[in-house]
């Protein structure tokens, strides 16, 4: 059995960011020890002989739980199943740590940090509603190094407002100075219940064409600077690539506990409801798929890497795969290497449409 990945939401935020449909609510210490206790509950209440090398603090913004809540989520976890060798993840927000909280996070076994950073401008910041600035965020990922951190990820967001080369560039090359191992890199969407969804933030959006321009332009810098795309949306120096992210590219079982987290586990799909209280009194899970994992999902995450997909694993399709392949390559969208086909970084722009036609 390939050990999985645990995957723990923290709702909380200290204020909302206009662009995120993420699940979050304001943070209150009283909240914050029932949504602990309620995860003790759901790890009390895990399988016996679950092994995992991945655990992931996402959210909401996880560096707002108090050390103490956190290091009791981590020691029942490694109460009630088999951690072996893990990678720890703990999404953090610049704006709400300090020194202190980072030296307890080496402490109590957090052994990588993702830094919601998203620009090194503190104009395109204060538009995402962010409530940091490059200079707080370049200090504390310092901070974080000096403590001993030594395997950190930062959150770039690009296709915003008046976004140019330029400064892609900047952000990119500013961030690469602090030598962190691994950057995220992700369009900017808007999303259907968000204050961004209005016609001023839409209007002023950079049109399709330019944002490709920008994907494309921030793939080459990264290669430059010595990130290697290993997913649409992910690069990192060798060795560095997220290991809890990876599972669910590669169709590996992983479970996630609190409101709004989803599970693929055991031959089932699942999911909590987007709700604190809710999660809170109950341990209801909403069951979303009882056949996870088939040919055409492979084939959709596995196209997410660059590795790409093996067509040997899918003899029902390989036919289909290769003569479809064959025509996007002349296009440029895809390249077929020994027995893999891999989207190029054009192919990643139009990816839905085509793993559209390979399912
Ligand atoms: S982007 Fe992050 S910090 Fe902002 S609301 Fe969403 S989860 Fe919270």
């Amino acid at each position: 059995m390939k050990p999985i990945g645990i995957y723990i939401h923290v709702p909380f935020c200290a204020k909302k960011c206009p662009y995120c449909d993420f699940y979050s609510c304001s943070y209150n210490l009283k909240s914050a020890e029932k949504y602990t206790d309620a995860i003790i509950r759901d790890i009390t209440n895990l399988p016996k002989d679950i092994y995992a090398d991945t655990i992931y603090f996402g959210g909401g913004t996880p560096s707002l739980l108090p050390i103490n809540m956190l290091n009791k989520i981590l020691t029942a976890l490694s109460y009630s199943c088999n951690i072996i060798n893990p990678e720890v993840t703990l999404e953090v927000n610049p704006c709400t740590v300090t020194k202190e909280k980072l030296f307890h996070y080496i402490n109590i076994g957090i052994n990588r940090l993702s830094f919601g950073i998203q620009s090194v401008h503190d104009d395109e910041l204060k538009l995402l509603g962010r409530i940091h600035t490059w200079k707080k965020a370049e200090e504390i990922i310092k901070s974080a190094q000096i403590i001993g951190f030594n395997n950190i990820s930062c959150d770039v967001i690009i296709g915003l407002p008046k976004q140019n080369v330029y400064k892609i560039k900047t952000t990119l090359n500013k961030i690469a100075e602090l030598s962190v191992q691994h950057i995220s890199a992700y369009i900017l969407k808007i999303e259907e219940n968000t204050p961004f969804n209005t016609p001023d933030i839409i209007n002023i959006l950079p049109d399709d064409d330019h944002v490709s321009d920008l994907y494309l332009f921030m793939v080459k810098e990264l290669q430059k600077l010595g990130y290697n795309q290993y997913e649409i949306s992910n690069f990192s120096k060798i060795g560095f690539e997220s290991r809890h992210n990876l599972k669910y590219w590669k169709c590996h079982d992983y479970i996630g506990l609190g409101p709004s987290a989803h599970s693929c586990f055991n031959g089932e799909r699942f999911c909590i409801s987007s709700d604190l209280n809710k999660y809170i009194n109950s341990t209801e899970k909403i069951i979303t798929d009882k056949s996870p994992y088939n040919d055409d999902e492979k084939i959709m995450l596995g196209l997410r890497l660059t590795e790409g997909i093996n067509i040997n694993n899918f003899p029902n399709k390989k036919a289909l795969l290769l003569k479809k392949a064959k025509l996007f390559q002349k296009l440029g969208l895809v390249n077929i290497e020994n027995n893999f086909i891999k989207l190029t970084p054009e192919g990643f722009l139009v990816s839905n449409s085509i793993i559209n036609e390979f399912i």
